[in-house]
């Protein structure tokens, strides 16, 4: 399986030389010019690196960066930033980013540190846990909390939990989650789907607020619908 970079960056001129120059080295790339692409293609891909310019239209870097944490992503992030400030390096380092470069920077050195840190993914263990809030699956050990109480799902409950805290703001469709965790086709009537979420919610909210909303028509959404757009 080859290595997924996404390359979020404005200057067309330099995006442009990053994503060919990373291609000619094998790499897969995708590239997003503003943060709102850049935070939609993070919700809905895997990744294995994220290339990441500070200064964007719209959601700056440091805010994608922060919606990546915030969702429990730990997909590696490098900064690309022209700020050379002390200050900032930290503000970015604290903020999740697990290394950066200060424009303008040699190709070499890019590649060198874009391997150095798929080489340190590679060695580390995949994260194991996915949460949303206080809700908390522990993938290796299948054990699932809310605010640090144990819950106890069907494999199918968790499946589907694990599927929404995998997506969390994301409108997902019934098509979608059929797909995904039944792995099968809607057929449009059926209310398994319903059923499940029923159960997942009463679970859940024995210890907490709603966390997973219905969009009536649309499908569901894991976080506050308030925060949810037209998409
Ligand atoms: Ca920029």
């Amino acid at each position: 399986m080859g290595i997924r970079i996404l390359v979020v960056e404005d200057e067309v001129e330099i995006a442009d030389f990053l994503v060919r120059g990373l291609r000619e080295e094998g790499f897969i790339v995708e590239h997003a010019a503003d943060g709102d692409t850049a935070s939609h293609l993070l919700d809905g891909g895997s990744w294995d690196l994220v290339l990441l310019d500070w200064w964007l239209p719209g959601r700056d870097g440091m805010d994608v960066l922060r919606k990546l944490r915030g969702s429990g992503r730990d997909t590696p992030v490098l900064f690309l930033t022209a700020r050379d400030a002390v200050a900032d390096r930290v503000r970015g380092l604290d903020g999740g980013a697990d290394d950066y470069l200060c424009k303008p920077f040699a190709f070499d050195e890019l590649l060198a540190r874009v391997r150095a840190l798929v080489r340190r993914r590679d060695r580390e263990a995949p994260s194991a846990v996915v949460t949303h809030g206080d809700v908390r699956v522990d993938l290796t050990t299948q054990r699932a909390t809310r605010d640090g109480h144990p819950l106890e799902f069907t494999a199918k409950e968790q499946a589907l939990l694990v599927f929404f805290l995998r997506h969390p703001g994301q409108v997902l469709s019934r098509t979608r989650i059929y797909d995904h965790v039944w792995d099968e086709q809607y057929d449009g009537v059926s209310n398994t789907l319903e059923v499940h979420v029923m159960e997942l919610r009463r679970k859940l909210e024995v210890h907490g607020p709603r966390v997973i909303h219905t969009l009536r028509g649309r499908g569901y959404v894991l976080g506050d619908p308030a925060t949810i757009g037209g998409n």
